[in-house]
């Protein structure tokens, strides 16, 4: 029986794009640049080979490489009545594919030997590690299982690593051969384990194996499937790739899609390599090449044009220059400021600007090179009550590292043994160094991508120290913790409506009206250990890479676009390093833009609101929030805040969330030192929006009110 055809609208494509689509049935590659419209075009592609017979709908694999871009591709296909239910087509991530196959097989290939997947890799990477005699901290476990993620998904086994890794220049944290040593131990730990243990990459492998050892196997499920589809292949890795080939057999039915100048996940041994070969495998493939961009501005897609066509090597000779199809924009601003704090103050000001203008926040986006930059965007949008969500990394706040880095200085503050001068002014900063180091706040940076990661974000605190004592000479260690506690609870809940922070990589394949990409200097993006580091080369690949980064960064803006770099940044010892923008800015700034005139004129930063009581700035989350400066009066009127915290809880407890999802403690006593008496009063507090007035602003206003008629007929 035929499947049900769906309406398929190919007036909806441009010819490119159809050519694609009508391709008869067999190898179709299509290599085209960002915002070409290359989902579209696979989802049309599958549903024209089913409208066609050539293939049932339960018959076709679709592939990507995130649940969110498989979830995505559900979704369109659902649309087009083709959704990924039972008898439907089949849309999943390679391991969720994976994970189901070797489910159904198992008992066929291995019999009755139980196996599970591994909850989590870090203890056993962690033994593996104390037993090749090596101290295992959190870092330098996460960097030892990078190291063993990359050589699985690489196809090379432990023995084969130390020579693999010195070929592709990996970043090793300790000695080759320990790596090689505690991969071996890792890989021993789970075969031995009570039952098998398997963890991702085991999956892939065994579902390979099982498919290419077994031809009952082999041929149950070349009989079941018959169609394939491959999103983003320009990120396979060479494991990945070899299950694709497994599913294939001999048969030739399968559509890739990508972007080889979009390759930004080398480092977990992804390669281009197979999207740029595609043809030479498959020599009578259909190769379509899309150009026209229908995400971006004409601006945008012009600066993104210069951005990779300064990019050299094999993969850059592959690139197109897109033309933009959207009308014309603004043009992208570009903006140099003196540090992060002022970078993510101004930055705050735009957004907080373009909201009101009318860009839905979850339309707007701050991306940046590491996740340890984040911080200063977060204090900013958390103190103007933006809300926000981080993504592809946890808040700053939630950070390991930054919780033990609290509690440690949580502990110095208890000490009774430090005499008064010591916990504040330039004192405090010597003393938070102190308490930092046994946290891992190191002279110098660590080698290895989670240490360093990890090591910033401790130099981020102590920047933020320096930040507030430089603004308020008798800033003490008490006032700083409760200033962290401040800017820990402004973050808000994850929300949908809310501004994106993101690092560039889990920014790939989205996008937004607005995009701001921030901490363009060198050292960052690129990053410092693709610049040849102790008389090292530039590893010329890496620094491509960093490109291409930057390419997907510009690439993901429709219509809004900003660059912003910094003058100085805070390196090892706690002082400000003088650092330049990113060499890939290079020709790329008007001469009619102010940055192009470096440092000449003090950067315009966005004025600051003031305390309102002594009208001076305010500085640092916790007085934002309460509108006034931590040593000016300002005293709650404590029967109101409790009132108002008991009616905080039961609505938390009605609506079943957390406290701080309702208000913050910061804002309940903003409240109850301000005393709001209309919806404008409250929307003056930082921490209350349109949505949070809607939900609670008459609870909130009959509640102070009702203390202020108990004031006045019993005043204490
Ligand atoms: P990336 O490389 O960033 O992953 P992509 O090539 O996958 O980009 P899509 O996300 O599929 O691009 O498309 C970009 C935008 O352009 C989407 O909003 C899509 O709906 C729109 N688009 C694609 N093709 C067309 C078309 N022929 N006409 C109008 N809009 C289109
Ligand atoms: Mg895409």
């Amino acid at each position: 029986m035929m499947d049900r055809v769906p309406a398929l609208d190919l007036t909806a494509l441009d010819p490119e794009q159809a050519a694609a689509v009508r391709a008869s049935r067999g190898p179709v590659c299509v290599l085209a640049g960002a915002g070409t419209g290359k989902t579209r075009t696979i989802t049309h592609r599958i549903a024209h080979l089913i409208a066609g017979g050539h293939v049932k709908a339960d018959q076709v694999l679709a592939v990507t490489f995130t649940a969110r871009a498989a979830g995505e591709m559900r979704n369109r296909l659902r649309t087009m009545g083709l959704g990924g239910d039972a008898g439907q087509v089949q849309a999943r991530t390679f391991h969720a594919a994976a994970l189901r196959q070797l489910r159904y097989f198992w008992p066929q290939v291995v019999g009755d030997v139980p196996w599970r997947l591994i909850d989590s890799k870090f203890p056993i990477v962690s033994q593996a590690a104390q037993r090749a005699g090596l101290r295992a901290s959190t870092e330098l476990v996460r960097d030892l299982l990078s190291e063993i993620e990359w050589a699985k998904a690489s196809l090379i086994a432990p023995e084969d690593y130390p020579a693999a890794a010195a070929v592709h220049h990996r970043d090793a944290p300790v000695d080759v051969a320990k790596v090689a040593e505690v991969y071996q131990g890792y890989e021993s730990a789970k075969a031995s384990a009570d039952g098998l243990l398997l963890d991702f990459d085991d999956l892939l492998l065994h579902t390979a194996a099982a498919l290419e050892d077994y031809p009952a196997v082999a041929d149950e499920f070349r009989g079941r499937y018959r169609s394939f589809v491959v999103d983003e292949y320009q990120d396979v890795t060479p494991l990945q790739q070899r299950v694709l080939d497994a599913w294939l057999g001999e048969r030739d039915d399968l559509t890739v899609v990508g972007d080889a100048n979009q390759t930004i996940y080398s480092f977990t041994g992804a390669t281009p390599s197979y999207l740029l070969d595609f043809s030479r495998r498959f020599p009578d493939a259909t190769v379509v090449r899309l150009e026209r961009d229908y995400r971006s501005t004409p601006q945008v897609v012009s600066l993104a044009n210069q951005v990779i066509g300064a990019a050299r090597g094999r993969i850059a000779g592959t690139r197109l220059a897109l033309i933009g199809q959207r009308p014309q924009g603004p043009e992208p601003e570009f903006a140099e400021y003196a540090d992060p704090q002022a970078e993510a103050v101004a930055v705050a000001a735009r957004i907080e600007k373009l909201i009101a203008d009318g860009t839905p926040a979850a339309e707007i986006a701050v991306l940046y090179r590491t996740n340890a930059l984040s911080e200063p965007f977060e204090q900013e949008l958390g103190a103007r009550a933006i809300p926000f969500q981080v993504r592809g990394g946890e808040g700053f706040f939630q950070r390991q590292e930054v919780r033990q880095a609290v509690s440690a200085l949580r502990q110095a503050d208890a000490r009774d043994d430090l005499p008064d001068e010591a916990r504040c002014g330039s004192s405090l900063i010597t003393l938070v160094r102190a308490a930092l180091a046994p946290v891992g706040l190191t002279a110098e940076e660590p080698a290895g991508a989670q240490a360093k990661e990890r090591w910033s974000s401790l130099l981020a605190l102590v920047q933020l120290t320096e930040e507030l004592v430089s603004h308020d000479d008798d800033m003490d260690l008490t006032a700083l913790l409760r200033e962290l506690a401040t800017r820990a609870e402004a973050k808000h809940p994850p929300t949908v409506d809310g501004v994106t922070l993101a690092s560039l990589h889990a920014a790939k394949g989205l996008e937004w009206d607005a995009v701001f990409l921030a901490g363009l200097t060198d050292g960052t993006l690129p990053i410092f250990h693709v610049l040849g580091r102790k008389n090292a080369p530039v590893d010329e690949a890496g620094l491509e890479e960093e490109r291409r980064l930057l390419y997907v960064g510009v690439t993901r803006a429709r219509e809004h676009l900003s660059l912003s770099w910094t003058q100085r940044r805070l390196q090892a010892g706690g002082d400000y390093r003088p650092v330049t923008r990113s060499r890939f800015l290079n020709g790329l700034i008007p001469d009619s833009s102010s940055a192009s005139r470096i440092a000449v004129e003090a950067p315009a930063e966005a004025p600051r609101p003031l305390c309102r009581v002594c009208l001076k700035p305010l500085i640092g989350t916790y007085a934002t929030m309460l509108g006034r400066c931590r040593r000016c009066p300002g005293e709650a009127d404590p029967l109101l805040l409790e009132a108002l915290k008991e009616w905080r809880a039961e609505k938390a407890e009605a609506l079943q969330r957390r406290d701080f999802v309702v208000f913050t403690d910061t804002t309940l006593t903003a409240i109850a030192e301000q005393l709001p008496a209309d919806d404008a009063a409250l929307a003056a507090i930082a921490g209350i929006g349109a949505k949070k007035i809607e939900q609670y602003g008459a609870d909130v206003l009959a509640i102070v009110s009702s203390r202020l008629r108990a004031t006045v007929q019993n005043p204490r």
